[in-house]
């Protein structure tokens, strides 16, 4: 499954949202779950290569937490634990899981956030710019040198409102993993293949679209990938689900130590796999404690589904 051990990979660098969920799901409601876009892609990408992790954290952020990602192998130095509450999500899953509702969002000490980048992680070659204000992503970029690989998140909050910031993300980045919503709305057309061809035209090299339940797709100089999601029967709560996918791609890829069409095929079947175990359990119960040997057992059953001779 990885072409070196995990601590021999290049490091990733994650910076993004530490947060505490509520979530209203089939299954009942579920407060204060430790959650947050950086937090779930630490743990995904931490299968696959040393993490560094930049956010910014209340006085009320579990020291189990940091201490469990730390036994991952996911550098907290970066980590800013500032006087006040933790960022909080709050969200209401359709019962069929395919959508969702924000409730409530609050930015508490993530409003004053800006990320500082200790002197060690500046020289890190693969960069994750997890969902937070372009501006932001732009500052941790300033802080980095010449990264190998820079991959972005992004949200329909900031495609709306700040779209020209965004404009110099997009033109810094060389892979965008967006979802499908995000795709539509930031080419300013419904269909995929169009849009995607239009966001590729705003700088990123490659594109990757992740499509919840129906898969994944990647856009690149080699054409079109698609890479299904591996069925689940047992489907918990989908939070989380996009950014855990996105760890584990980036990961997977400093693991390799290329970024070529291939690698990053495999890396979409790999971040599916990944991303299946995090649906499965509430917040990152099933990701925070997921083995490479689960993993690698279930990739190669989502390998033969794609089997047809
Ligand atoms: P996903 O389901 O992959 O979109 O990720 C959900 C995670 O993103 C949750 O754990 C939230 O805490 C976090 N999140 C939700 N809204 C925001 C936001 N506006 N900025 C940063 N992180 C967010």
């Amino acid at each position: 499954m990885l072409s070196k051990p995990r601590e021999q990979a290049s490091p990733v660098l994650i910076i993004g949202s530490m947060a505490f969920d509520d979530l209203e799901l089939p299954s009942g409601n579920e407060n204060d779950v430790v959650g947050g876009a950086a937090t779930y892609a630490a743990y995904s990408a931490s299968l696959f290569a040393p993490v560094q992790i930049v956010g910014v954290v209340g006085n009320d952020f579990p020291e189990a937490t940091l201490l469990n990602l730390q036994q991952r192998g996911v550098d907290v130095s970066g980590v800013e634990r500032a006087a006040g509450k933790t960022f909080r999500w709050k969200g209401r899953y359709a019962a069929n899981l395919a959508s969702r509702t924000t409730l409530d969002t609050q930015l508490n000490v993530f409003a004053d956030f800006r990320p500082k980048l200790p002197a060690a992680f500046a020289s890190t070659p693969f960069v994750m710019l997890g969902n937070i204000h372009p501006a932001l992503q732009l500052e941790v970029l300033a802080q980095v040198k010449k990264p190998r690989l820079v991959a972005t998140d992004t949200m329909n909050f900031w495609i709306e409102g700040e779209r020209k910031v965004l404009g110099e993300v997009l033109a810094k980045t060389d892979l965008l993993v967006i979802n499908d919503e995000e795709l539509r709305q930031l080419a300013e057309d419904h269909n995929i293949k169009r849009a995607a061809k239009r966001v590729l035209g705003m700088g990123p090299k490659r594109l990757v679209v992740k499509r919840g339940e129906c898969g994944a797709m990647l856009f690149d100089d080699q054409g079109c990938f698609f890479a299904p999601a591996y069925p689940l029967e047992n489907e918990v709560d989908p939070t989380g689900c996009g950014d855990t996918f996105a760890g584990a791609l980036v990961g997977y890829l400093a693991n390799a130590g290329e970024i070529d069409g291939n690698t990053l095929r495999r890396g979409l079947m790999m971040a599916g796999c990944v991303a299946s175990f995090c649906v499965e359990g509430v917040g990152t119960r099933k990701t925070a404690v997921l083995t490479q040997g689960a993993v690698s057992t279930r990739l190669e059953e989502l390998h033969g589904l794609v089997q047809f001779g």
